[in-house]
């Protein structure tokens, strides 16, 4: 069976936030050479490109970034250099926007939590990032307020509000200090319904990621591979358990 693979970027092909193992780089841009292969990460475009190179992202068939909300597909080229195009964008949106804004800025002004740094919300294709600490936080101050989350549990306790309120949307505890809130479905299992859903019935997909279980952002794409025949989700520990999962049968073949 032809086999198609996606993988996750942060925790999986690079440490967080991070550029990639320049030695992991050249065996997996040696493995893609003859495999079909897209990206599903959380980032964005440019953020994935400074991630993994040029060369890598250049061989891949197509960028799902933004928890694919936004999909870059590779185009042939004609000319040596490879073009980029853009096949779809989501945008966020909410009954009643001006309302649910300063919703948002109500649960800043609630919190107990003494620093709070820069805008507390962006939005971004498909989904908004909500930080109580907020955007303009060092990471110093972004780690304390980790420390105050794990005590206090803020951040759930925020979204069980907003949750009742908003059943339209979807609140996910992002990242170590924000809250990610998206459309329903808007999360990375979309891209088996928007792209993959046709290749599914004849191809393995074969998808991994380093936060498959609940909560984690990998968690929706997982389950609905694992529910069908030709799915597979594999959890990472990160990008030296990925190296060695390349080695196995499964990504040998094309
Ligand atoms: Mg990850």
């Amino acid at each position: 069976m032809e086999m198609i693979y996606l993988f996750d970027v942060d925790g999986t092909l690079t440490p967080a936030k991070n550029i990639m193992n320049p030695e992991f780089a050249r065996v997996f841009f040696e493995w893609q050479k003859d495999k079909e292969v897209y990206i599903v990460s959380g980032g964005s475009f440019p953020r994935i490109l400074d991630q993994l190179g040029r060369n890598i992202t250049d061989a891949m068939h197509g960028v799902f970034s933004c928890m694919g909300n936004v999909f870059y597909k590779k185009q042939p080229s004609t000319d040596g250099y490879s073009s980029w195009s853009k096949e779809y964008e989501n945008q966020f949106s909410v009954a009643k926007p001006k309302l649910f804004f300063s919703e948002l800025e109500r649960c800043v002004m609630a919190s107990e939590y003494p620093v709070k740094v820069g805008k507390h919300y962006e939005k971004r294709p498909g989904m908004v990032n909500f930080s109580i600490v907020g955007h303009g936080a060092t990471a110093e101050e972004r780690e304390a307020y980790a420390t105050y989350d794990a005590q206090t549990g803020e951040r759930k306790k925020i979204i069980a509000k907003l949750c009742g309120k908003y059943p339209q949307l979807d609140f996910v505890i992002g990242g170590a200090v924000s809250i990610d809130i998206f459309n329903k479905g808007c999360d990375k299992s979309q891209v088996i319904e928007r792209y993959f859903k046709k290749a599914l019935k004849t191809k393995q997909i074969v998808f991994v990621g380093d936060r498959i279980a609940y909560p984690g952002n990998d968690y929706s794409l997982a389950e609905l591979l694992m529910k069908h025949d030709n799915g597979l989700a594999l959890e990472t520990s990160g990008w030296r358990e990925t190296a060695e999962l390349l080695k196995g049968k499964l990504f040998a073949s094309s």
